[in-house]
């Protein structure tokens, strides 16, 4: 049997690792870099995925798609160069391509695996994911919560200490926290909360939005009628934003309409102080999920003895300022916060593996929300549909199975419909349909018919309902979700089939595909009398490559990226290429 890998499939970025003996291990990808930007891009038969992805996406926004995670489980698609996808099926695109690194890495074949998911993720967003997996070769051995990894990374070092502990885990498009107790190598999920559209991108986003309003224009019209100027802003706010973790103001320059950035481009300066202004509305957006996981473990914020940081977006000054002042204490980072759910995620996988440095590490987690039935209530003598009756409540310790009771309302009821919601309002209208099913076969009689429904949380997160007509013990019982029936194996082969239409380009390329893609977005952003070298530098390095002649081309590679560096760099993001940026 192969080994089990751990995936972080983020939002923004992925990343893939491996219990070793001496501790989990990131692997790199064909560029050598631990974290695969989660951009998937198609140019005619070909598939893009990572950081050459990430490139082509702002010369060709309509050709790529990124933050899809946001997408799981829900209808949306997207068609690129004539191919439509669904974030399944972009999802399963980066998942192959972290899995063409680990076996590259490995020497091995494998096909199984650990991701992770937001702690938020609903049932349906975790069984696409699943879907994902299984599209892309891997049997998903474990679906396990994003800030539940993070915690199995820090507690792996610290097994011997007792603590209750908040993981703030702020990504590129999710916010969850969890609170945990670690003691004696036990890690106790007593609660998470958390935000499915609340992250870093909305930081990037909100200064985008400021930055176009200040010259004049609106966000949403602008996307549509000069999508180029927007993706290239997006990338300026998104470097300006990462400066400004480590410095006190810098500077956004304004596309133009075609997206590039002329020498006299307007500029506009941005302070920290401004920029936590403009994103303050978001920021606030942290605080409800705090308060809620908070009040369902039963703690005040003075009771938590450390609270951990994890996600790219927890680096931003003022997340972090607010979090120390809402906590009254320092937090603490020793972990990468890019890595450490990949890292916790590979240890889970070698506690599945049963991994020998590993057996004294007991994991429990909680249901992110409250599932229950529609049921009818009598007021004032009469019958009103509607109403919520909660059989798994929000933060029980999973897996779970719980029953609760129902009755027939009508003489000679002959069947009841069965529907299962998600979410803590009173009223089922206010709460998420996951699906329905219908008993049938009650036998005749008064009213007051009972009916068990029984609800079963695995710990993956997935739903299993149930019910039984206690006279007659008929059974009828639901896998969910609504979107996301379990693929068959038609639909399974048919979107395997789309996928495999797409080529990847040989592994060993991808560092000049990458080249070749910064080159020709700086190419559409330089101002045309800057072009003319870089046309240069480009065709030659085109010619070279078909030449195959490698030391030709390294020498023409170097020329080029020396080029590119000079009038672009990629501080703040990926480090250079070729580094991590864990080395930072
Ligand atoms: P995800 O798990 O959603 O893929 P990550 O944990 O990789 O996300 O975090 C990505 C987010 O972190 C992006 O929105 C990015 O802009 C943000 N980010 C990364 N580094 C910094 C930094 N130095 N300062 C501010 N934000 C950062
Ligand atoms: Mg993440």
């Amino acid at each position: 049997m192969s080994r089990i890998v751990g995936i972080d499939l983020g939002t923004t970025n992925s990343l893939i690792a491996i219990m070793e003996a001496d501790g989990p291990k990131l692997i790199p990808n064909s560029l050598g870099q631990k974290l695969t930007p989660s951009v998937v891009g198609v140019e005619g038969d070909h598939l893009l995925v990572g950081m050459t992805a990430k490139e082509y996406q702002v010369s060709h926004p309509d050709r790529c798609a990124s933050v899809f995670k946001r997408y799981m489980g829900s209808d949306w698609s997207v068609t690129l160069a004539g191919r439509k996808m669904s974030a399944i099926d972009l999802s399963c695109c980066v998942l192959r391509s972290l899995v063409a690194d680990a076996e590259h890495y490995l020497g091995e074949a494998v096909t199984s695996a650990v991701i992770t998911v937001p702690a938020y993720f609903n049932e349906e967003q975790r069984r696409a994911t699943i879907a994902a997996g299984q599209m892309a070769g891997l049997k998903v051995e474990r679906i396990v919560n994003e800030p539940t990894a993070a915690a199995i990374a820090y507690g792996l070092h610290e097994a011997d200490s007792q603590k209750t502990a908040v993981i703030i885990d702020l990504g590129g498009g999710t916010f969850d926290v969890s609170i945990v107790e670690m003691f004696e190598g036990v890690l106790e999920i007593r609660a998470s909360a958390g935000e499915i559209f609340l992250g870093g991108e909305d930081f990037t986003d909100a200064c985008v939005s400021q930055i176009l309003n200040q010259a004049g224009m609106k966000f949403e019209h602008t996307e549509m009628q000069e999508p180029l100027r927007v993706s290239r802003l997006r990338r300026e706010c998104e470097q300006a934003k990462r400066r400004l973790t480590n410095e006190a103001s810098t500077e956004v320059r304004l596309p133009n309409s075609q997206g590039e950035i002329e020498p006299d481009a307007p500029r506009y300066a941005i302070t920290r102080e401004t920029f936590d202004l403009w994103t303050k509305s978001t920021l606030d957006r942290i605080l409800s999920p705090i308060r809620r996981a908070l009040g369902d473990a039963g703690l005040k914020r003075q009771e938590i003895d450390e609270v951990i940081l994890a996600g790219g977006a927890s680096r931003m000054p003022s997340l972090i300022k607010r979090i120390e002042e809402l906590f009254e204490r320092p937090t603490r980072c020793t972990i990468n916060p890019d890595e450490v759910v990949a890292l916790g995620a590979a240890v889970n996988a070698g506690i599945l593996d049963r991994h020998e440095s590993l057996s004294e590490i007991v994991v429990t987690d909680v249901a992110p929300f409250t599932m229950g039935v529609e049921i009818c209530r009598e007021i004032g003598g009469e019958d009103r549909d509607g109403y919520y009756l909660p059989i798994i409540n929000r933060n029980t310790t999973i897996p779970v199975s719980r029953v609760e009771r129902v009755v027939t309302r009508a003489a000679n009821q002959s069947k009841v419909n069965v529907s299962v919601y998600q979410g803590e309002s009173r009223l089922v209208k206010d709460n998420q349909l996951l699906g329905s099913f219908e008993v049938t076969g009650i036998p005749p009689g008064p009213p007051g018919q009972e009916i068990d429904i029984r609800f079963t949380y695995d710990l993956n997160g997935i739903l299993e309902a149930e019910a039984v007509i206690v006279k007659t013990q008929k059974r009828a019982a639901q896998v969910f979700t609504r979107h996301m029936k379990n693929l068959s194996e038609n639909q399974m082969k048919t979107a395997l089939d789309k996928m495999q239409a797409l080529k990847a380009h040989p592994r060993d390329e991808e560092e000049n595909r990458l080249l070749l893609k910064w080159a020709e977005r700086l190419y559409m952003e330089l101002p045309h009398r800057e072009r003319n070298r870089l046309d240069q530098l480009i065709t030659g390095f085109e010619e070279v490559l078909e030449s195959q002649d490698q030391a030709q081309i390294k020498i023409f590679a170097e020329e080029l990226g020396a080029f590119l560096k000079a009038f672009d760099s990629f501080e703040g993001e990926q480090g250079d290429y070729g580094t991590s940026p864990s080395d930072e």
